[in-house]
């Protein structure tokens, strides 16, 4: 029958890891005790080691679950800390430095924490038990042990010692039982001592027969009895040698020294090896008691488990390679398919309208803030003016604009345009689901695509503007070309002009109406008007008449906001001017003529020219950025985001998804009640094996 507490010990850790709470329970024993009343020492006699953290100073600050398992064929005695994978410890005193340093990590502030540490020891020497080890009561309390700390042990002790689990009151022979907290906590949940074990130690420390009236329970009778015990090594000879071997020689002296008392009978339990006995049968027989309740709790968890995993998922079972698996697909998949936004063509566009701005300020500065800028119309008006013989002013100014947008940076603000773009694809796709539960991973994800991206914008950028380096000697120009170029600057100067009427008419109704605009815009030029006057005078009047001529106060008569509209409105209106005169001349004969009229109508031949630039940069930075993102990107997603991830790291991936971590959870919660499911029926029917079948009459 020792199988079944083996069995269903592995059980219990396997309920254990599926919940905490109190309905998948199964028995375990529970130690308590006042500090120093001689709990370790019970503990590690019990095991045939010294492992316990010793010291002054509370040592034991959170539960301890020890599962002791008998292994008969074991070459060495071992250790394990199933959390803590380090692997197996032969070395009991590795085991008692761990267990300390665990329980020094308890910051001071907690004092004692409800966290477990699970211990399993294998050897050939234990039984098959598991106990919970406890902080020890504390009796009084001290500077460095404050008042709480003796209800938060209180608070942890009573809940371990609730139902089904058997408590183990250990209680000093030399203290008087109506002074054990252990006792008084166990009456509490245990009023007629049904599932408490008394275990007195130090029983040296007392006269026999004294120790043996404890032991009879009269006082406190406990339903499974009292065991007596000598627990603590025997001198400092004995250090020398195996602690437990000569604290079990201690106390067989002693109780062999008092065999009046304690003999075969007496019928008074004493000793080490009979605790271990009494403690086997009490937890298997605590054991198969429980056995029909937690084989139905199971069952109907088992149940709830399964329907909500039909429910919910449809039986569909995933694990965490499968979502990193599909996470990766998907955004290979999204990936490419933002991609198309930058074909040729797309990319060619985006250039094109960064060089139309350029070419835009190349106009303004060389030509619309011209004051000779009229002139230009009216010569492209006037059939007798040929290019050859135009004033030689207008050709150097057409050299120095399209000199101007060659020479302006193209190769490195393309290229840095399209790098943008494709950061901004990253990001966005960083920013989306599922990386917005991987912050990590999309960290990752920009980080190396940025790399990629800044490895390659100096190399590309060079390669564009090496290959656009002709044009800024020469552009030649087709009929074709032109007309195109043409076509392309009527179309600008046609949105420019709506822009500008825009914002008139905006400024127009925020001052007023156009009387009140026309009204402020007048004020403002007389100003503007006084203020040159005032400008010659004091030019000529010399730096004296400064003062003797005071400034004459301004009557506000419009608010300082309407000046600074018509200020605006009277830039726009001017614009206006010239892009209407502008847009005479670009559909005049003249400009329709053809390249050869590039002097008087240097808009078409800057669109030419902007044109170009867009069409030879966009070559060079698909070659030399595009195509190797686009060969890089999906390789540095294979090889750095996820598959270097160890299994570890794959399921805390795969649980950063709530929705993943809620299907995993449901989905290994049912596979494990169904792997206790059948080792519980395999038990019931090992059992019911054992049981003599009745014979028929
Ligand atoms: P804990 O604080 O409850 O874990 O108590 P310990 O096991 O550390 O024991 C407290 C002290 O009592 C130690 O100095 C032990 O050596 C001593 N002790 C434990 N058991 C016995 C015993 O049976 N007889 C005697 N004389 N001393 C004991």
């Amino acid at each position: 029958l020792m199988h079944l507490t083996r069995k269903l010990i592995e059980i219990r850790s396997m309920l254990l890891s599926i919940d905490q709470s109190d309905a998948l329970k199964l028995p375990s024993i529970v130690v308590i005790g006042s500090q120093s009343s001689g709990k370790s020492s019970v503990l590690e006699a019990v095991v045939g080691h010294e492992f316990l953290p010793k010291g002054n100073n509370m040592v034991t600050r959170r539960p301890i679950e020890l599962t002791l398992i008998h292994t008969p064929d074991a070459a060495a005695e071992y250790g394990e800390f199933p959390a803590l994978g380090l692997g197996k410890i032969t070395d009991f005193s590795a085991i008692q430095k761990t267990l300390t340093d665990l329980n020094l990590a308890v910051p001071a502030a907690e004092a004692v924490s409800n966290d477990p540490i699970d211990l399993r020891i294998y050897s050939p020497n234990v039984p098959d038990l598991t106990l919970i080890d406890l902080p020890g009561y504390v009796q009084i309390s001290s500077l460095d042990q404050p008042e709480t700390l003796k209800e938060k042990i209180a608070g942890l002790c009573e809940r371990y010692i609730r139902e089904p689990n058997i408590i183990l009151a250990v209680c000093a022979a030399d203290v008087d039982l109506a002074n054990s907290p252990a006792l008084r906590a166990s009456r509490k949940v245990d009023p007629l001592g049904l599932r408490t074990i008394g275990v007195i130690t130090k029983m040296d420390l007392v006269p026999a027969e004294q120790g043996a009236a404890i032991l009879a329970g009269n006082r406190y009778p406990l339903h499974l009895g009292y065991v007596g015990v000598v627990a603590k090594s025997a001198g400092k000879k004995a250090r020398r040698e195996n602690t437990a071997v000569a604290a079990k020689r201690g106390e067989d002296d002693y109780f062999g020294a008092h065999k009046d008392q304690f003999g075969a009978s007496s019928s008074l339990m004493t000793g080490t090896s009979t605790l271990r006995r009494r403690l086997m049968e009490v937890l298997e027989s605590s054991m198969a008691s429980s056995l029909h309740g937690i084989t139905n709790a199971v069952q109907l968890e088992l149940e709830e488990a399964a329907y909500q995993f039909k429910v919910q998922y449809n039986d569909r079972r995933i694990s965490p390679e499968s979502y990193v698996a599909e996470t990766v697909d998907a955004l290979k998949a999204k990936f490419k398919e933002f991609t198309t936004q930058f074909r040729k063509p797309q990319v060619r566009a985006k250039l094109k309208a960064m060089l139309d701005d350029k070419v835009m300020d190349v106009l303004e500065q060389l030509y619309w803030l011209d004051k000779r800028a009229p002139e230009l119309g009216a010569l492209a008006a006037d059939p007798k003016v040929q290019p050859d013989n135009i004033d030689a002013y207008w050709r150097h100014k057409l050299g120095a604009a399209s000199s101007l947008l060659t020479k302006s940076g193209v190769g490195r603000d393309s290229t840095l345009l399209v790098a943008d773009g494709l950061r901004a694809l990253i990001d966005s796709i960083a920013s989306g689901e599922p990386f917005t539960y991987h912050p990590k991973a999309a960290e990752r994800l920009i980080q190396f695509s940025h790399a990629i991206l800044r490895d390659r914008i100096n190399i590309a950028s060079d390669q564009v503007e090496n290959c656009i380096k002709p044009y800024k000697y020469e552009v030649e120009v087709e009929d074709g070309e032109w007309e195109a170029g043409r076509v392309r600057a009527v179309d600008l100067f046609d949105k420019e002009v709506v822009m500008c009427e825009t914002k008139l008419k905006e400024i127009r109704k925020k001052v007023g109406g156009s009387r009140r605009l026309n009204g402020v815009m007048a004020y403002v030029r007389g100003l503007e008007e006084r203020e040159k006057e005032r400008k010659v005078r004091r030019l000529t009047a010399g730096a004296d008449a400064e003062e003797s001529a005071p400034e004459e106060p301004e009557s506000y008569r419009y608010p300082p906001a309407q000046i600074l509209d018509a200020r605006h409105a009277m830039l726009y209106s001017d614009r206006l001017n010239i892009l209407k005169l502008r847009l005479a001349a670009l559909k005049s004969k003249r400009c329709r003529g053809g390249p050869d009229n590039d002097v008087f109508c240097p808009e078409a031949f800057l669109n030419v020219v902007a044109d170009k630039l867009a069409y030879t940069s966009t070559m060079f930075i698909n070659i030399e950025l595009l195509d190797q993102f686009f060969y890089q990107f999906p390789r540095e997603i294979d090889s750095r985001l996820l598959y270097d991830l160890d299994r570890r790291e794959i399921v805390e991936f795969a649980r950063e998804n709530p929705a993943v971590q809620r299907h995993l959870d449901l989905q290994d919660r049912k596979d494990k009640l169904e792997e206790v499911m059948k080792q519980l029926n395999s038990l019931s029917t090992l059992r019911a094996d054992a049981q003599p079948t009745p014979r028929r009459q």
